[in-house]
């Protein structure tokens, strides 16, 4: 079956007859824009769907929509917030499936990654609705007597939520399903690039949302302009923008967002490493570098993109990445045999080409792959290199997989090489000495938002905080406390006594 066909077959299957559509209020009404853009096959470069591009006018009905719908849903209890999330996370188990094959047609990834993303969906919604009998405040000890200081966590207000491309589901659902059981309304901006998949959970939750008073929390802007994206960053109405996409469209949203005092969290790009010591088990690190480097076709922000490999490890560890290389079938993502699916679009074979040629032209060798594949579709062949840090090519993030290989002599030169690059997503350590372990978790070891030992630097659980440091953006989303970015901290101090002590004993006696 046609990919084509496929995407029609799921959209029926979804209850979705149309698909030309740019905008929703998120009480079953749709706008449909002023035109439309193409929402593309990276598989076979033709066209999956027309897709309406949201007009000014929309945009002013969605926000409409979301801060009238928070006016309300900041009163209903967090549990029960938590159950809308409940009944959304059981629709998604139902249809994980289509929806799974949905993401695979719409941004090119294996069906098994498209699946694992509504996985990801269901944990954190799972998560969240736990979440909702838990938003807890301090209380403090008052320096004065009869006195009772503590904090409270209250709504915040409609949030924006600006996605990337390579996560079109499970990135919204992070920020959305904890908005929401904090009481927020949610306003998505997704990638033009992925709208196919935003249509219809939007449409998977607007039914929902009707069952549960709760029409209006989640409403949906889809545009292919930047504009889209940079007014919902210029909003004084919208308290808090989550953005995810590339560091250079994240510093423009954080200043402008800071530019009116409104607040930002931002997951901008990853340029992470593996370090491979030598005392590391080859049998673990191996499949973990590979997984790493050409999972998602090295468009995870989480991408292992550079190597850094003791130099009594390196030649074997070389040979036998090369190898494995070699027997990583690229193809069709829907096809079960494919482990390696299209790049995005044209714009990234070219930004492959262009990192594999300056590379090269640096004096960088190439082990495998390097070329496009000539093929209907965006396929590169995985791509290993030797390089050197210090390198443009390898300081920056190009969303495809190329792996750039280093060695080093000893343990504290790997560490900064790990941390000499603008970006600070994620990174791991293949090591059995201890030593080594505890270093690279120290204050002196990866300056990373995530550091692993033993473990690849992508597939992060949803339990624990995601994020990163420096151009990365500092912001932290999915588990842990990471629910306090989508809520107001109060002070509270109330005095139940019958006098006015002031604090630090200040005396202001009026006589
Ligand atoms: P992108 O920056 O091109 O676009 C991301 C989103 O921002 C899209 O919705 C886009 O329409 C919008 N946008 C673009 N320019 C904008 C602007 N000036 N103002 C406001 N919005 C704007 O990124 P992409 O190609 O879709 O995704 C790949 C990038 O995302 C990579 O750099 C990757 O590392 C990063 N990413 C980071 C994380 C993370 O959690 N750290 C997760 C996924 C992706």
């Amino acid at each position: 079956m046609s990919h084509e066909a496929l995407a029609e077959a799921v959209l029926s299957r979804l209850n979705l007859n149309e698909v030309n559509l740019a905008a929703a209020t998120g009480d079953g009404r749709w706008l449909r824009g002023s035109a439309s853009f193409v929402d593309e096959d990276p598989a076979s470069a033709k066209p999956l769907a027309r897709i309406g591009r949201g007009t000014a006018h929309d945009y002013e009905a969605v926000v409409a929509a979301a801060e009238h719908a928070f006016k309300r849903w900041r009163e209903i209890p967090a549990p029960q917030r938590g159950l809308f999330v409940r009944d959304v996370c059981e629709e998604l188990r139902r249809q994980k499936d289509d929806l799974g094959t949905l993401v695979s047609l719409d941004v090119g990834k294996i069906k098994a990654e498209g699946d694992g993303e509504i996985q990801e969906m269901i944990d954190i919604a799972d998560f969240a609705v736990g979440l909702s009998r838990q938003l807890y405040g301090l209380t403090l000890a008052s320096e004065r007597p009869q006195h009772r200081l503590m904090e409270q966590w209250h709504p915040l207000g409609p949030v924006g939520v600006v996605t990337a491309f390579n996560f079109p589901a499970a990135v919204w659902a992070w920020n959305a399903f904890i908005a929401a059981v904090c009481g927020d309304a949610v306003i998505w901006k997704p990638s033009p690039k992925a709208a196919l998949t935003a249509i219809a959970l939007q449409h998977i939750v607007d039914r929902i949302a009707a069952r549960h008073n709760a029409e209006g929390v989640f409403t949906l802007f889809i545009s292919d302009e930047a504009a889209a994206g940079a007014r919902l960053a210029a909003d004084p109405r919208v308290p808090l923008v989550s953005f995810t996409g590339s560091s250079s469209a994240g510093r423009q949203v954080s200043q402008t967002v800071a530019g009116r005092f409104g607040r930002c969290l931002l997951e901008c790009s990853g340029n992470n490493a593996v370090i491979v010591d030598e005392t590391a088990d080859l049998d673990l690190a191996l499949p973990a570098i590979v997984f790493g480097a050409v999972g998602t076709a090295g468009q995870r922000c989480t991408t292992t993109r550079r190597l850094i490999v003791h130099e009594s490890r390196f030649e074997v560890l070389a040979e036998r990445l090369a190898g494995a290389y070699k027997q990583i079938r690229i193809g069709d993502p829907l096809d079960p045999a494919t482990l390696v699916g299209p790049l995005i679009d044209q714009r990234a074979v070219e930004a492959f080409n262009t990192a594999v040629a300056e590379t090269r032209a640096l004096g960088g060798q190439v082990l495998t792959g390097g070329m496009r594949i000539p093929h209907a579709g965006h396929f590169v062949a995985p791509t290993l290199m030797r390089a050197d840090n210090a390198w443009p090519s390898v300081q920056r993030e190009t969303f495809a997989p190329i792996l750039y290989l280093m060695r080093y002599r000893d343990f504290d030169e790997a560490l900064a090489l790990n941390n000499a690059v603008r970006q600070g997503l994620s990174s791991s350590l293949f090591t059995l000495d201890m030593r080594h372990a505890e270093r690279f978790l120290s204050a002196v070891g990866s300056d990373c938002g995530i550091a692993n030992v033993n473990v690849g630097t992508s597939g992060a659980e949803i339990g624990g905080a995601f994020g990163g440091e420096k151009e990365t953006g500092g912001g932290r989303e999915a588990g842990s406390d990471a629910w306090k970015n989508y809520m107001r901290r109060q002070t509270n101090t109330v005095n139940w006594g019958t006098g006015l002590p002031l604090a630090q004993g200040i005396r202001f006696g009026l006589h």
